[in-house]
């Protein structure tokens, strides 16, 4: 068991940056230290080790985390005893510049390692305890997260990435492909619903590349939604390539998994996405959510744009626009591009300057405003069974919880509805992000 050095249990501080797939790492990364025998900090200050979770998927994303490692160092030097490390995507992305740039780090670890991060805690030499090797049979089914309390909780389902699109770092850092067994997946959401759990979204790079023996992702949904307990399920992200035919049946059958789908884009250019090596055309990108729309009623698309990829023009730049005002999202996330080290695109550069990408941004951002409000705006009249998730962030009195579709309603609390209930709701109002309903 660990101690720390006063033969009291010792405490980590643990602070994750990135993406959902990030959040549930952390989950299992507190699961393992939990059980070598480590409390939770309250605050950083009070912890024997402090640890970051980190992403690597954009420069921002790492100067962040640099930032923020230059102000533990200053915690470090007031307590020479506790121990700085960096789990992670950065970890694995970037080692060698890491360790020169912070070389008060104790411990860098990438994403297959985290089994071992006591055994690494425990290392007391001079030099930090590094392990970034990647293992493509690592799944951790077998170690349940410790998941935050809530009506939701993230399982990831598979992890890695094979499909090396041209931007993107991904595969790099988290390694190959490789899917949870779905005894590991279906005892996991047996526990979570038996702690009250009514949502799991499933996670994965690529989710829907899922495949493990004879069942594909399609098959997994529906072995999901036969968890008694479970009322709603939803996955992300889904490759637009992997969106096969026997997913979108599960989609529009199972009524547990909800209308909304989160489909990258990236580009409405169809030299851009070759270039960017995604593997399918607009033409069969506008094919499939045509597919998805005809079986699957309601449904509300989200996606993830990149502007400014090498090589963009403003023509191609054009094409982007076109296909958001064309799909008509419900939301996008929106990226300028991001040249990263070990990628298939680092060796072409960057052909379009900041401000140029900073102008393109601006412009698909203020797009995507105006189709969500106008989308939301339509949607005024209708009534929604919403799962409560607690109260609303502004508003005194207000409880907020999801649609199916995914977007966050706002509406008056009343005397038993708890998380956990779903309620009908009627819109009655709406910004671009939210609904402001009246209970039905
Ligand atoms: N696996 C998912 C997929 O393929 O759609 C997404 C993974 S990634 C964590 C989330 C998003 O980050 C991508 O969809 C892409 O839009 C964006 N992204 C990835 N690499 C990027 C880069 N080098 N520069 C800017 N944005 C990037
Ligand atoms: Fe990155 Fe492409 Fe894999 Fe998504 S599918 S994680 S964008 S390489």
């Amino acid at each position: 068991m660990a101690d720390n050095g006063h033969g009291a249990q010792p405490r980590v501080w643990l602070e994750t940056y990135g993406c959902q797939m990030n959040i549930a790492d952390s989950q299992l990364v507190t699961a393992v230290l939990r059980r070598a025998g480590y409390a939770v900090a309250a605050r950083p200050e009070e912890a024997d080790v402090i640890l970051l979770n980190t992403c690597a998927i954009r420069e921002h994303a790492e100067e962040r985390v640099l930032g923020r490692l230059g102000d533990l160092a200053r915690l470090k030097h007031a307590r020479p005893q506790v121990k700085l490390g960096l789990l992670g995507c950065m970890a694995q992305h970037n080692r060698a510049a890491l360790i020169e740039k912070a070389p008060w780090l104790d411990l860098v670890a990438g994403p297959d390692t985290y089994r071992r991060l006591p055994e690494l805690l425990g290392n007391s030499g001079f030099d930090p305890a590094v392990d970034v090797r990647l293992n493509r049979a690592e799944t951790y089914g077998d170690i349940s997260p410790e998941y935050e309390s809530g009506v939701r909780a993230y399982v990831t389902a598979m992890r890695g990435c094979d499909k090396f699109c041209a931007f993107c770092v991904v595969p790099y850092v988290r390694g190959r492909e490789r899917s949870v067994p779905p005894a590991d997946i279906i005892r996991e959401i047996r526990e979570l619903a038996s702690r009250g759990v009514k949502e799991v979204v499933l996670l994965g790079q690529t989710v829907n590349a899922y495949r493990c023996g004879d069942a594909g992702f399609g098959e997994l949904l529906r072995m999901v939604a036969a968890v008694d307990g479970i009322e709603r399920i939803r996955f992300t992200s889904p490759h637009p390539s992997d969106m096969s035919q026997r997913v979108i049946d599960a989609m529009a059958s199972e009524p547990k998994v909800q209308p909304y789908l989160h489909l990258p884009v990236q580009s409405g250019s169809d030299r851009m996405l070759a270039a960017m090596e995604r593997g399918y055309t607009t033409e069969e990108y506008l094919d499939l959510v045509a597919r998805l729309r005809a079986a699957i009623p309601h449904l509300a698309l989200s996606t993830d744009i990149i502007v400014g990829f090498h090589g963009e023009e403003d023509d191609d730049f054009r094409a982007t626009v076109e296909l958001m005002r064309t799909v008509g999202y419900d939301s996008a996330f929106t990226f300028k591009y991001s040249v990263r080290e070990h990628t298939r695109a680092h060796r072409l550069g960057d052909t379009v300057s900041e401000a140029e990408k900073a102008r393109r941004l601006n412009e698909v951002i203020a797009l995507q405003e105006g189709i969500s409000l106008e989308r939301n705006r339509a949607i005024a009249g209708r009534e929604f069974p919403v799962l409560v998730e607690g109260p609303a962030r502004r508003g005194t009195g207000m409880l907020a919880g999801k649609t199916p579709q995914f977007k966050t309603a706002v509406f008056p609390a009343r005397d038993g509805i708890a998380p956990g209930a779903t309620v009908n709701v009627r819109v009655e109002s709406a910004t671009a992000h939210s609904l402001v309903c009246a209970l039905a």
